[in-house]
């Protein structure tokens, strides 16, 4: 098994085109053409998990948070970083990150924190990233082929539903000039064509590769396609999750079940005005930036982590904010990588990493 069969298996649901500007997910060592014996999940790249993976023959780390965040200008052995790549390089391990890009997407690290709470009705919290409708002209004959072609390249979502598109027959006209090559018709004779028009909505990370579908497979010389940019951003990809509890909590009682359950060693929370706790908006990682939009959703709590003090004021009794730790929040997502590989390829040889790398301590 190539390195590049098992980040294809994750980048499938978590696109590396949907990471933020600044991030740096993907394989940041090793090579995509490596053999792998072994796959280690965790959340951090540490010298221990370094250690532990070299140990384990687990020659392939994939990670939550990238090792390399920022340009490395040597690699003297002076920080947990540079120490990190010479042992991997020094033992041919290949090591991946899925960071933003597994934020973006619905069912990734906030959606695997409101399956732990038991959500239902779980929507994107801050969609983003922009839908465009995809359409297209081919020969009646070779319609379905073609649209198949392109659905197949990632297009064609909507809701609970996939492989939807529109298909309307009309008829096409060309005259073939000199030089032409006309996949139907006559040099210089005006040909009229029965054609399907196919319309499919098609998210931006996907549109290079719709239209690469098109030209790969369409019997025409000169294919047509037009692109429009939809009004509405992207539903299903985006930050943060909101969703609702099957049935109202007290606060506290919420808030102790969600110490629990994400192993928090104390979660620090504005007051619990709300004397009931139903719609639970949440950002895994360091989501504060999305305060104003979980108020806005008239969420009754929002769980994060990295909460500055200030940040805490925006509540004004509208909300309950709670920070449940960086860490904490994301300890379930290497679960998401175990469960995309093993499901690709349920005898492969993937393992949790044993070590706790959260860097803070609750006294
Ligand atoms: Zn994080």
């Amino acid at each position: 098994m190539q390195v590049k069969e098992i980040t294809d298996i994750v980048e499938a649901f978590a696109p590396l085109a949907l990471q933020a500007g600044y991030d740096n997910a993907g394989l940041v060592c090793g090579s995509y053409a490596g053999e792998v014996q072994g796959v280690l999940l965790c959340t951090d790249v540490t010298e221990a998990v370094v250690d532990e993976a070299i140990r384990e023959r687990c020659n392939l780390v994939i990670s939550h948070h990238p090792l390399i965040f920022q340009g490395i200008k040597n690699l003297r052995p002076e920080n947990a970083v540079n120490r990190c790549l010479v042992k991997a390089i020094q033992n041919d391990l290949h090591i991946y990150a899925a960071h933003t890009n597994m934020d973006s997407v619905a069912g990734g690290v906030s959606g695997r924190m409101a399956d732990k709470l038991g959500l239902i009705r779980q929507r994107v919290l801050q969609p983003e990233g922009a839908l465009y409708s995809l359409s297209f002209y081919t020969p009646a004959a070779e319609a379905e082929r073609v649209r198949n072609a392109v659905l197949e390249a990632g297009g064609g979502h909507i809701g609970n539903y996939s492989r939807c598109s529109f298909n309307a027959e009309g008829t096409g006209t060309f005259l073939p000039l000199e030089n032409s090559r006309p996949y139907c018709g006559e040099l210089h004779k005006l040909h009229a064509e029965k054609e399907v028009k196919t319309e499919i909505t098609v998210p931006e990370y996907r549109l290079n590769d719709s239209i690469r579908a098109i030209r790969e497979n369409h019997p025409y010389e000169e294919p047509v396609w037009n692109v429009v940019k939809l009004h509405t951003p992207n539903p299903v990809t985006g930050l943060g999750i909101i969703g609702a509890l099957p049935e109202a909590e007290d606060p506290l009682f919420f808030l102790k079940r969600v110490r629990d359950i994400f192993g928090c060693g104390v979660i620090r929370h504005t007051a619990c005005g709300a004397s009931r706790v139903q719609t639970v908006a949440l950002c895994g990682g360091a989501g504060a930036s999305l305060i104003h939009r979980a108020i806005r959703e008239k969420a009754d709590v929002f769980l994060s982590g990295d909460f500055k003090y200030h940040e805490f004021f925006q509540a004004e009794n509208r909300i309950i904010l709670a920070d449940i730790g960086h860490y904490e929040s994301e300890r379930y997502t290497k679960e998401i990588f175990y469960e995309l590989i093993t499901k690709k390829m349920p005898k492969f040889a993937v393992q949790f990493s044993k070590v706790n790398t959260n860097p803070t301590n609750y006294l």
